[in-house]
């Protein structure tokens, strides 16, 4: 796999222009980005700190520090019901553990299924070698059984799920997650699952497919401290799997990054032990927003919108007849709103777009307001 096989980001030309438009002075309300508006609360900055004042600024394992590790075990235990030993821990962000993830379960040839609309992961596969296959989610973004049954074959090695799920805000439950696992442990297949979002859940609770699992064995679960505590810039998250997976994704650490910062991993640990106050606190906030952007979304004519169950997306269906890319360019040109193309994130997403509410109420409040202009001047 060479790198200029893989195609640049699909959502790299709007970020472009936007990017343009403020160099320019133009006022743009961003309702694209997908992270927290707050700042990381400055005990965990402390902790980084701290660390670093007594000294933690030299390598660590590839592994992680042991003390962020037993934060993990604990962690995992207490929230998500997942039983796992240290040995079944890694520190690694969860981007690079996508990619990470596939790679120790990858054997050439592989394939790999994605959620379809879903997260960026066709290029992480591509790039372990791996050829990506949609599986289209059901009503309502669901997860349709019998679609992934139809697209696994003999090479697929594992299943990527994501709940709550980027872009959509779909939450998936403990029953419809057991009959994916009891499918996947039939077919020996690993079942990646991305739980970036597992805080931000406003109606149901979120469920770990781990937890199904009395030790990490098909199960691959990744976790993110980016959103839960506002730490996009720190690059923390982590890996529970079984040994031999946490062992690979290890090799791979080791012979190319060697190890994550040791002050981030203290600032982690401390955040995984100390800060659930911190998780409630943001949650209040995106429930606020949450509120005022489905109240102003149900108002305009030309959108449709599931209820967002977590994460903090919208993707609304929209009535005009025009591809994504170009509403979300003519957004931006006519009223100066970014949203994202529903394209960006697969063939189903076509038809939507992805809007943000990490941001301010101000700017929710705002741009929603001139997205109801757009559509009705289009229409
Ligand atoms: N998974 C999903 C679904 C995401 O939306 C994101 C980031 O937006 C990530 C993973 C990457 O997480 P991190 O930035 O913590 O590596």
């Amino acid at each position: 796999m060479y790198l200029d096989e893989i195609e640049g980001s699909p959502t790299l030309e709007l970020v472009n222009l936007v990017l343009q438009k403020q160099a320019k002075g133009e006022k743009i309300l961003s309702l694209a980005i997908g992270e927290p508006s707050f700042d990381t609360p400055k005990e965990i900055v402390e902790a980084a700190y701290n660390s670093m004042l007594n000294g933690k600024t030299h390598y660590t394992s590839s592994y992680g520090i042991p003390e962020v590790r037993e934060a993990i075990r604990k962690k995992v235990l207490r929230r998500n019901g997942i039983n796992a030993e240290v040995d079944n821990t890694i520190f690694v962000t969860t981007k690079l553990a996508v990619y990470a993830s596939l790679q120790a379960v990858s054997q050439e040839p592989y394939e790999a299924l994605i959620p379809d609309p879903g997260y960026f992961y066709s290029e992480p596969v591509i790039l372990s070698g791996g050829k990506p296959v949609y599986y289209r989610l059901g009503e309502n973004f669901s997860l349709d059984m019998d679609e992934v049954k139809r697209k696994v074959g003999n090479k697929t090695k594992a299943v990527v799920l994501n709940t709550p799920a980027n872009p959509t805000g779909k939450v998936l439950g403990k029953e419809e997650l057991r009959e994916l696992y009891d499918f996947c442990c039939e077919k020996g297949i690993y079942i990646v699952s991305d739980e970036a979002y597992e805080d931000l859940v406003y109606e149901k609770s979120h469920f770990s497919i781990g937890s199904l699992e009395h030790k990490p064995e098909y199960v691959i679960s990744l976790f993110s401290l980016s959103k839960s505590y506002a730490m996009t810039g720190w690059r923390a998250g982590y890996v529970v799997a079984s040994q031999r997976v946490v062992h690979l994704i290890n090799k791979f650490l080791e012979n190319t990054l060697t190890c994550f910062p040791p002050f981030i991993q203290y600032a982690s640990a401390y955040a995984l032990n100390h800060g659930d106050s911190f998780i409630e606190k943001f949650k209040q906030e995106f429930f606020k927003r949450r509120h005022l952007l489905m109240d102003s979304v149900g108002r305009i004519d030309g959108l449709k919108l599931s209820t967002i169950e977590g994460a903090f997306y919208a993707f609304p269906r929209y009535k005009v007849k025009m591809g994504s890319v170009e509403f979300a360019k003519r957004l931006l040109e006519r009223h100066g709103v970014a949203v994202l193309p529903g394209s960006s994130f697969g063939p189903s997403g076509e038809g939507h777009i992805r809007i943000s509410f990490s941001g301010s109420e101000e700017s929710i409040d705002q741009g929603i307001k001139k997205l109801g202009v757009f559509l009705s001047d289009a229409t």
